[in-house]
């Protein structure tokens, strides 16, 4: 069940962008999941097909992690979801679009610019909000990330808590490299990490405790 503490509230105006951004463990999805659940339920009380054609929530089609039709965050909350490969033609009958893992939605992964896609049901009057990686494992920023924050009316970067010091972290950090960039992985393959413990993976201190480690 999403709460209304990690609502970020919506956008007025008839078509506009909301960008969350920031590093893994954020809480990006929950905090989408907890938008989307308030349009839902906001929007039922006055749509005559009582909410169910107000949000539309998609996901990359590749991301199966939790299930192909959900987007799931690590605080438990869950919220149906559409998986694609390409912008939906129908997208602009819901009044609201989210979209999960933005950063993903590129070849091969996307048919189509995703930047361009957006930025058509926003003209067209869709308040999107869409959640995404602004960097990789190794500080690189994501292009279509970063071409949508030129284009938000809000962008709120979320930060992390650092898994070796508990700071806030603004990094994602790889625990050994894989060759793949765009790898789904969780706590096992990534790390948060601040700006003192950030490292990339051919650099990685051996045997440094995580916050779970000294805690225990
Ligand atoms: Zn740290």
């Amino acid at each position: 069940m999403a709460t209304a503490s990690r609502t970020i509230s919506p956008v007025r105006g008839a078509g506009d962008l909301l960008l969350l951004t920031g590093p893994m463990f954020a809480g990006k999805s929950a905090a989408l999941i907890a938008h989307a659940a308030t349009e839902q339920q906001r929007r039922a009380g006055r749509d005559r097909d009582g909410g169910d054609h107000a949000v539309l929530v998609l996901k990359p089609a590749f991301d199966i992690r939790d299930g192909a039709d959900v987007v799931s965050s690590r605080d438990g909350t869950r919220i149906a979801a559409r998986p694609v490969s390409e912008w939906p033609v129908d997208a602009t009958e819901y009044g609201v679009v989210v979209i999960d893992e933005v950063q993903f939605m590129v070849a091969p992964h996307y048919r189509g610019d995703i930047v361009a896609d957006i930025r058509s049901a926003v003209a067209a009057g869709c308040q999107v909000v869409a959640a995404g990686l602004d960097t990789d494992y190794m500080r690189r920023p994501f292009e279509p990330v970063v071409r949508l924050a030129a284009h938000a009316s809000r962008h709120v970067r979320l930060s992390a808590c650092c898994h070796r010091c508990a700071a806030p972290a603004a990094w994602t950090a790889k625990l050994h490299e894989t060759g793949c960039r765009l790898e789904l992985g969780s706590g096992n393959l990534y790390e948060a990490r601040c700006d003192q413990h950030w490292a990339a993976p051919d650099q990685m201190a051996p045997g440094l405790p995580t916050i779970a480690d000294v805690a225990s």
